[in-house]
């Protein structure tokens, strides 16, 4: 099989709510879907959902880094993943969420080449997936009204966005307890806005809350002090997000024991291929992982939803960006399907989407 054509097509996104992290505010969110056509007839799809702060990326860098692959993508062997992986680090250093567009079609195609749907080509077997739900910082009341709105629409785990103010947000936990009780997970994800000393200062309470992760609570450089925090945060697990890239950062991570849990994103990574590399040096030093997202569209989610279905090691998925976006720009049937917090991949062969352009 070959590949013979490379398209790619901007989509903007746009959030229900704008989404209030500590260092931004996402509320339009462009994203670029890519078209690889073969000789075979059958086509893959691809999503890059750039995040400047994160991944340096922008909607017009992605479209530049897909025009750099395009002349040896056409010809190439679309399931030759590897090949590919190594042709376009060799061509461009990071740029994940790019090198992500192209790698979640190459899997698209593979996998619907096997006849089989992604989660199953991965070597899952269980197509049952449970999400958290993700709630913007905003004044504590406002958090912990929409976390009860999302609780009565069934959802068991939040992921409440934290760390510019540690009184606040100790604040909007207490009045989810009073008000959900003891049954609803929460995690918080400081996105970088702690301090050693302002997180240690809550550590307690947040246990005695029953917090069971703090994301990302440290600046994305500073593995020294991830590695202390993670010594002294008794039950409350410590997880990498913006540490965490590539398959080198993994390894660093764990051999430094800075994280209980790491953040996997393909829009990271640049794509399933290396997002499987980081799952097995995280489980063989016995470190779980999450699939996390971008502002995503339905189309990577579902990229993200078979990895999680595939792995064992991948003991959670904070994939509900389908569920914050209002306008996904296209008509996008398949993939999954979802009730309250419990999502249903689809055993149509690739990504099971029912979409084209
Ligand atoms: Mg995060």
């Amino acid at each position: 099989m070959r590949i013979t054509d490379v398209k790619y097509e901007m989509v903007n996104l746009k959030m229900a709510i704008p989404l209030k992290i500590t260092y931004t505010s996402m509320a339009d969110c462009p994203a670029v879907f890519v078209k690889i056509s073969t000789d075979e007839g059958i086509c893959g799809y691809g999503e890059a959902a750039p995040f400047a702060p994160v991944t340096g990326e922008t909607e017009v860098s992605v479209l530049s880094v897909l025009k750099m692959f395009t002349p040896f993508l056409i010809g190439a062997d679309p399931l030759d993943i590897a090949g590919i992986h190594a042709k376009m680090d060799s061509c461009i250093y990071g740029n994940g969420s790019a090198k992500c567009a192209v790698d979640i079609a190459l899997y698209d195609i593979a996998s619907k080449a096997a006849g089989l749907p992604l989660y199953r080509y991965l070597g899952g077997s269980s197509s049952t997936i449970v999400t958290d739900v993700t709630i913007g910082m905003d004044e504590p009341a406002v958090m912990a009204e929409r976390a009860m709105d999302w609780i009565g629409r069934g959802f068991k785990i939040l992921k409440l966005k934290t760390g510019s103010d540690p009184a606040a947000d100790l604040d909007v936990i207490r009045r989810i307890r009073r008000a959900a009780g003891e049954d609803v997970l929460i995690r918080i994800d400081g996105n970088q806005g702690y301090t050693e000393q302002t997180l240690l200062a809550i550590l307690p309470e947040l246990a005695a809350l029953g917090v069971m992760a703090v994301e990302q609570p440290l600046p994305y450089w500073d593995i020294d002090g991830l590695a202390r925090l993670k010594a002294s945060s008794g039950t409350v697990a410590i997880m990498a997000d913006e540490s965490l890239h590539d398959p080198h950062d993994a390894l660093r991570l764990c051999r430094a024991k800075a994280a209980d849990t790491l953040n996997i994103k393909l829009m990271k990574c640049g794509g399933i291929y290396p997002a499987l590399a980081i799952n097995a040096i995280a489980e063989s030093f016995g470190v779980n992982c999450m699939v996390g997202c971008m502002a995503e569209s339905k189309l990577a989610i579902s990229a993200a939803l078979a990895l999680v279905a595939a792995k064992d090691n991948i003991s959670e998925a904070d994939c509900d960006s389908f569920l914050l976006i209002e306008d996904q720009g296209l008509e996008m049937k398949g993939g999954f399907t979802y009730s309250g917090c419990s999502i249903q991949l689809s055993e149509t062969p690739g990504l099971g989407l029912d979409i084209d352009f």
